[in-house]
């Protein structure tokens, strides 16, 4: 996989654009983020491709920071089990691991032809990280103490407000109000929803009780709410949505974000909604979590994921493409990144009878390490 460079002219077998259409043998430049198509251009100019161009694809949702931690350090038994482990974990490290883990996981994403996504990124480590890399991290916010507010500092382009169980109401409303996008983890677990919607279960029982936290008193009439009014949002999972939710999402499903990750709810025993969505014509995009949680970085593999599991539902080349676009178009959008980033592969063999299913199956068998 190798990344097409801005304002040079290309010439290639096959283009694909972040819609999803196929052009065939066509001269390109890219300016901007933005690609212009050329009917001539001298030859000497041109630089041959015999490739298949097409958008870098996004893992939408992630945290490089934990790639070096070991899994089997943590605890799978649940999910607050699994945060409260993770909790432990991360107490013992120094800012130098997490540097470290997050320069791997990029490298990792790298490998696998990935080229734009969305990192989860502890606020200590936003001046470290290279300069190029900003736009693509949302600096993550974690207080659930009230006295604390008014010192979080709050000045970076994207934020993470972690989850409504990890950071205090009136500080998201505090975030909410500088009208920056954000993403926040969303109705991932059974527990999230029990203490949302019920206030109780383990989050209150178990993971306050460790972090020396009082329960606040959440319900469904602020999250309708929070839905009704909330811009530049990334949701992210929504494994466990309360159904009075639902229409709301698909009311203002072109105003809101929302990034699945099925292969990691998997490791907790948790379904990703990803039926509801294509059904409901909801765009969405993909995203891998952290190698915490996750066998591989590699997006393409939840795209698979779920492919083999609505093959039978849907029509498979409507599916591929729907999924093409979930890894692409959608995924740009939930990051709030407006450039394109393009990239080409050599030697795609079925270039004459183009099939979405057969080239993410390309990608992934080239991207395999
Ligand atoms: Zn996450």
């Amino acid at each position: 996989m190798n990344l097409i460079e801005q304002n040079r002219y290309y010439k290639t077998d096959i283009f694909i654009d972040i819609n999803g259409n196929i052009y065939k043998n066509k001269i390109f430049k890219i300016e901007n983020g933005h690609v212009k198509f050329f009917e001539k251009v001298e030859k000497k100019e041109i630089i041959e491709l015999n490739s298949i161009v097409f958008p870098s694809f996004v893992n939408a949702h992630t945290h490089l920071e934990l790639t070096n931690i070991n899994k089997s350090d943590l605890n799978f038994s649940s999910f607050v089990d699994w945060v409260i482990s993770l909790i432990k974990e991360k107490r013992k490290k120094d800012e130098k691991f997490f540097l470290n883990s997050y320069l791997k996981g990029k490298n990792l994403l790298n490998n696998y032809g990935i080229y734009a996504f969305g990192n989860i990124l502890s606020p200590f480590l936003y001046d470290k990280i290279p300069e190029n890399d900003k736009e693509f991290n949302f600096v993550e916010i974690i207080e659930y103490n009230k006295n604390n507010i008014e010192n979080i500092n709050l000045n970076y382009p994207k934020v993470s407000p972690h989850s409504f169980f990890s950071v205090h109401p009136d500080l998201i409303e505090k975030i909410l109000k500088l009208n920056k996008p954000i993403s926040i983890h969303f109705f991932e677990s059974k527990e999230e929803y029990e203490y949302l919607i019920h206030n109780r279960g383990d989050i209150p029982e178990k993971l306050y009780s460790f972090t020396n936290l009082k329960p606040l008193k959440y319900n469904l009439d602020y999250f309708l709410n929070f839905l009704k009014k909330v811009q530049n949002v990334q949701l992210v999972h929504l494994c466990n949505l309360p159904e009075d939710l639902k229409p709301l999402i698909i009311k203002r499903k072109n105003e809101l974000h929302f990034t699945l990750c099925p292969r990691s709810n998997k490791k907790f025993g948790l379904k990703s909604p990803y039926y509801f969505f294509i059904k409901n014509n909801i765009p969405f995009s993909l995203g891998t979590d952290s190698l915490c949680s996750n066998d591989d970085l590699n997006v393409v593999n939840e795209a698979k994921f779920i492919f083999e599991d609505l093959k039978d539902e849907f029509d498979k080349e409507q599916l591929a493409k729907i999924l093409f676009l979930c890894l692409t178009k959608w995924g740009y959008k939930s990051i709030f990144l407006n450039t394109i980033i393009y990239v080409y592969i050599s030697n795609f063999t079925s270039y004459n009878n183009f099939y979405f299913y057969d080239f993410l199956e390309y990608h992934s068998i080239m991207n395999k390490n």
